[in-house]
């Protein structure tokens, strides 16, 4: 645990958050700042700085993500109206917790991603 990192200690309970799910290798919680209907970070329990740190070593908590956030639109109605799994990593896309996550975003239309 990185004791200066926010993710870490939601993950611990020690700051409160509206999780919705919990095992050994993942939580779930709501986006304290939603940009859609539902918004859900499903996060490594253990501290990573960003996806860039992750690979084939941590094949089954990436597995239990994506396998979460699927149970979660399922639950949250948003898994045939379609939604957004995405992980912000660095500057340029604008990552400010830096424990990796991924959002779980829908209950919307997303719009599309535009070429420049
Ligand atoms: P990033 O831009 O790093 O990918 O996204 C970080 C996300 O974490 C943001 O959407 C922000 O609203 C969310 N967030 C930051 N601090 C907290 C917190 O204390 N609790 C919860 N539930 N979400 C947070
Ligand atoms: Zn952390």
């Amino acid at each position: 645990m990185a004791t200066d990192c926010i993710f870490c200690k939601i993950v611990a309970g020690e700051i409160p958050s509206d999780k919705l799910y919990q095992d050994e290798l993942v939580t779930a919680f709501r986006d304290i700042r939603p940009v859609a209907p539902v918004h859900i970070l499903v996060i490594p329990n253990a501290h990573s700085s960003s996806v860039t740190e992750m690979g084939d070593g941590d094949a089954a908590t990436l597995g239990r993500i994506v396998a979460v956030a699927n149970q979660l639109a399922k639950q949250e109605g948003v898994s045939k109206s379609g939604f957004r799994l995405l992980c912000n990593a660095g500057p340029d896309a604008g990552q400010v917790v830096y424990h990796t996550h991924f959002h779980l975003i829908g209950g919307r239309e997303l719009g599309p991603m535009v070429a420049r």
